[in-house]
């Protein structure tokens, strides 16, 4: 490890950060021979194995070819054919290419907002989220999520700011359990648009599976079906944030795919890159395009938008999940992870939850499994949990305060697509090593 370099402004300056010089398989490796296993490929980003030559190969044969044009003056055979292979496995219409995700929710909420004011309904403009979700650092990205602790430093400076309650069955924001629930959590949707008056509201906007705000959260079921009724019956545009759960992350192309529901604008980021390049997509289907086509233009767009490299990055990265098979590896891998970290909630009294789907998958950490106490915010657990793997060379993210923003603990992991099960039960092994050091000195 080494000191932090004056010339590059960091995320965490009390921080013993690895450095990183290559990535191979599920491995990085720093420039003294460190190892450490990608437990989380990084922010749950990278799809494909690292180092993979093919990948690699893309990106030079279509830099070689062409590299770069601007979506307003010209567009090219590899976004039609991008687009295309989009269109097969999204379950989407139209999809336009940007340089990340909080781009991609950037598109989406001008898609539903362009949506209306060509229908003629000036009014809808409000786009309502959920408490702790996160959907970028953009200022339009911040204002629809609802992480307190990454909105708190600019709530000043967002706007139309509507929330409802998130789907965390583990501590119901309602106070039901499982058996008795009416999914009250998605009946709020109705309550939220009712309040603001239909006429204001354009779309609601969620992930499909909470990513590290909450770490790896499933909504209960029926959750999806009762906010699609809401949704039609108040001509609200559903808004999937696919960006971490979605392109294969969960075990389907799609993670709405699952709940059987299809929205009507979609997100996607990370995994559609392999983890090869900064890439983002918003789509929609053709129901949502239809006034904006029939307007005639839809401006908004960045430099960097529809970009040739990006494109022939998600056709490649969609081409490999399909033709290795990579879906079923997502789903057997993760299976695993998951029945292994089960089996650890009888050895280990702090793991008080364990969720996800596919290879996403989060850990709770709490001081008494009955009554899911949390652990005294200033063990700072999730984070020396996270510190601690890292120091037994495996990388993977802690989850700070995913109760109402304000304590609880946790982790979140969820390695590349090609992961092997000797990897998973390395993975097991060290948080297992980990928590007896951690639960010995509490
Ligand atoms: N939405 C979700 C669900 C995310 O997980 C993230 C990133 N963690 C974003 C949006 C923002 O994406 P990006 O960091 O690429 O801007």
């Amino acid at each position: 490890m080494k000191e932090l370099h004056e010339n590059v402004m960091y995320y965490e300056y009390n921080y013993d950060y690895p450095v990183l010089e290559e990535g191979k398989g599920s491995y990085l490796y720093g420039p003294n021979g460190e190892k450490y296993l990608d437990g989380s490929s990084g922010a749950i980003s990278v799809s494909l194995a690292h180092g993979r030559e093919d990948m690699a190969r893309v990106l030079y044969e279509q830099a070689k070819k062409m590299a770069y044009y601007h979506r307003d003056i010209a567009t090219s055979t590899i976004i039609n054919k991008a687009s295309e292979h989009m269109s097969r496995l999204y379950g989407m219409d139209k999809f336009c290419i940007v340089a990340g995700g909080s781009e991609a929710v950037e598109i989406a909420l001008k898609m539903a907002r362009l949506h209306f004011v060509h229908r003629g309904m000036k009014t809808k403009h409000l786009i309502i989220g959920r408490w702790m979700s996160y959907h970028g650092y953009t200022a339009g990205a911040l204002t629809v999520g609802g992480n307190p602790g990454r909105r708190a430093e600019y709530a000043p400076d967002l706007y139309n700011d509507c929330k409802i309650c998130p789907p965390y069955c583990y501590r119901c924001p309602y106070g039901r359990e499982c058996e008795s629930c009416d999914v009250e959590c998605a009946k709020a949707l109705e309550n939220e648009i009712v309040l603001r008056g239909a006429e204001n509201v354009a779309g609601f906007i969620f992930e499909p599976v909470s990513g590290t705000s909450l770490g790896a959260v499933n909504p209960p079921a029926k959750y999806f079906e009762k906010i699609r009724k809401i949704c039609d019956t108040y001509d609200v545009l559903m808004i999937a944030d696919e960006i971490m759960a979605g392109s294969g992350r969960t075990g389907t192309i799609t993670a709405m795919e699952q709940f059987g529901v299809r929205p009507d604008i979609m997100t996607m980021a990370k995994s559609i890159s392999g983890g090869y390049f900064p890439i983002g997509v918003a789509a929609c289907t053709d129901r949502v395009a239809k006034p904006i086509i029939e307007f005639g233009t839809f401006s908004p767009g960045f430099t960097w938008t529809g970009n040739p490299m990006a494109a022939a990055i998600i056709d490649k990265t969609l081409t490999i999940i399909e033709e290795e098979n990579l879906l079923e590896n997502v789903k057997k891998q993760g299976k695993r992870l998951k029945d292994g970290l089960i089996a650890l909630m009888d050895k280990h009294p702090v793991i008080g939850d364990v969720r996800g789907r596919g290879l996403m998958v989060g850990m709770e950490f709490v001081k008494n499994k009955e009554t899911k106490e949390v652990l005294d915010p200033s063990l700072n657990f999730g984070q020396t949990f996270e510190e601690r793997c890292r120091d037994h060379g495996l990388l993977l993210m802690a989850t700070a305060r995913v109760d109402r923003g304000i304590q609880g603990d946790g982790a979140i992991m969820g390695p590349n697509f090609q992961v092997s099960e000797a990897e998973i039960d390395e993975l097991l092994t060290i948080v297992d090593t980990v928590l007896y050091e951690m639960e010995e000195e509490l």
